[in-house]
């Protein structure tokens, strides 16, 4: 569903991402881990184009997006689209309900109507578990349940893939659970996602293929067992030494 092509990003002289290919297969759920400043955010934010790569090209559903070519409102609007992304800090509307948070960018970005939109938000708000507050305001809920009303509300759209920039590391750890455990079912309902996490458990639990990035750069990828147990590169060892 995903694939990116020789990735560069720099900013000024500093070389973020640096010549990275990556693919996320339909259905897969690819986690990136790596220490803080290997551009694993930069990453991620260049698949919807938050960030322009300087190099490279970046596949979404079929749609190239080359960094030598300007891309158009349009094409970037379709781009969005195909990609829901939850960052650590939720971003919902405090002026609005919770409803209203996930109704509207559908309202606005699909054409639907405000009935249709408050319906399938009401669904998804149920499938993560928050039903009970659509009448509520944002800044009524836990950072667990906002966060869990922003993954709400970036499915709604209908993504072909969802990417999650550490969706927990700003709760607290019994909050973040009821995120992760929402996160695992989207896996398991074969959600497309790319996760960049500091969960070793989730990344090894949940994630079909691992990335481990340092300096800008993938150290290692594969199977996360195997990576976890018998890692391949010495910077590898110590960064997991470090973190488990
Ligand atoms: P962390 O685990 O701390 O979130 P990360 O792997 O996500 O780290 P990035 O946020 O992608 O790392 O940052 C990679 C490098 O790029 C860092 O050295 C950072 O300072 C730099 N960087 C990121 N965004 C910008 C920016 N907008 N302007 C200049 N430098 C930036
Ligand atoms: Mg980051």
């Amino acid at each position: 569903a995903v694939r990116l092509t020789s990735l560069v990003k720099r900013f000024g002289d500093h070389v973020v991402v640096n010549d990275v290919s990556m693919d996320v297969a339909a259905g897969e759920v690819v986690a990136i881990i790596g220490p803080s400043g290997a551009g694993k955010s930069t990453l991620l934010r260049c698949i919807n184009l938050l960030e322009r790569p300087d190099s490279g090209i970046v596949d979404v559903a079929g749609i190239q997006f080359d960094a030598a070519t300007p891309v158009s409102g349009k094409d970037l609007a379709r781009l969005r689209r195909h990609v829901g992304m939850v960052f650590q800090s939720f971003n919902l509307f405090p002026h609005l309900t919770v409803l209203r948070n996930v109704a509207l960018p559908q309202e606005r970005v699909l054409g639907i109507s405000r009935t249709e939109a408050e319906e399938k938000a009401i669904r998804l708000l149920d499938r993560v578990g928050l039903k009970d507050k659509a009448k509520q305001y944002p800044g009524r809920c836990s950072g667990g349940q906002q966060q869990r009303i922003a993954i709400a509300r970036a499915l709604a759209l209908g993504p072909q893939i969802m990417l999650f920039d550490e969706p927990t590391s700003a709760l607290d750890p019994e909050l973040g659970l009821e995120v992760l455990a929402v996160m695992r079912e989207l896996a398991a309902e074969g959600m497309t996602m790319a996760v960049v996490t500091h969960e070793m458990h989730f990344a090894r639990d949940v994630s079909d293929h691992l990335v481990v990035m340092a300096d800008g750069a993938i150290l290692e990828e594969g199977d996360p067992d195997r990576i976890f147990t018998d890692p391949e590169q010495p910077r590898t060892r110590q960064f997991l030494r470090a973190v488990l």
